[in-house]
């Protein structure tokens, strides 16, 4: 079956996004404080029109949506194109295989944050993390195979960076078809996220005037 188009996939998970986003509410989801490797300076923001005073489980459920077109594009290309890469990357799978993974099965807004919530945010103490249950149900490895080549490896290293400049390509076609969608992604935000923002702000500052 051949691949849809880029643009297509975008359209489709533009949809996605646009449909999640009336969903979306403050309390929804736990981000985290610190700094999110996929959202930080990502292209996929400055071409889907979005600046970072949207809030990041918003801006991160668009641009992990937009990383899972890009990431299956580059498996596909790995698939079809790179073998001694695709071997490598079946056998390291079969390591994993089995284990129970928590970042596997994720929506895309979950995708790419840590599973487990920070210490102080949860009244009771977890018996047990989910990192923690992948670690025990992670079955015995496979017995090591011989080591590679040094012409292995450098075959490897070309089909790497062979991977990484499709990934770049990728990414640059998927932000030009982001492009046109930007005021349906603009008037999603000012209709369903802003409102909730200036609310919580409202709240916030009313939280800070002195009792009377
Ligand atoms: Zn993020």
């Amino acid at each position: 079956m051949a691949t849809p188009p880029i643009e297509v996939r975008v359209t489709a998970a533009v949809d996605a996004w646009l449909r999640w986003v009336p969903g979306w509410s403050p309390g929804t989801h736990r981000g985290r404080a610190r700094v999110c490797r996929r959202c930080t300076g990502s292209p996929i923001l400055s071409a889907a029109g979005l600046t970072n005073d949207v809030p990041h489980q918003v801006l991160h459920a668009l641009v992990a949506r937009m990383q899972r077109i890009i990431d299956r594009q580059v498996d596909e290309f790995t698939a079809s194109s790179l073998p001694a890469l695709h071997a490598e990357l079946e056998n390291a799978e079969m390591w994993d295989a089995g284990g129970y993974d928590p970042a596997s099965g994720l929506a895309p807004e979950y995708e790419g944050l840590d599973p487990d919530p920070e210490p102080e945010e949860v009244d009771q103490p977890f018996l047990f993390t989910l990192a923690g249950l992948a670690e025990e149900s992670r079955p015995e490895p496979p017995l090591p195979r011989p080591p590679l080549s040094g012409e292995e490896k450098a075959r490897i290293r070309r089909e790497i960076e062979l991977a990484d400049a499709q990934a770049e390509e990728v990414g640059r076609a998927v932000c030009f078809a982001l492009m046109p969608h930007r005021p349906r992604i603009q008037s999603a935000v000012e209709r369903f996220v802003e409102p909730q923002v200036r609310e919580m702000l409202d709240e916030l500052s009313r939280g800070l005037e002195p009792p009377r």
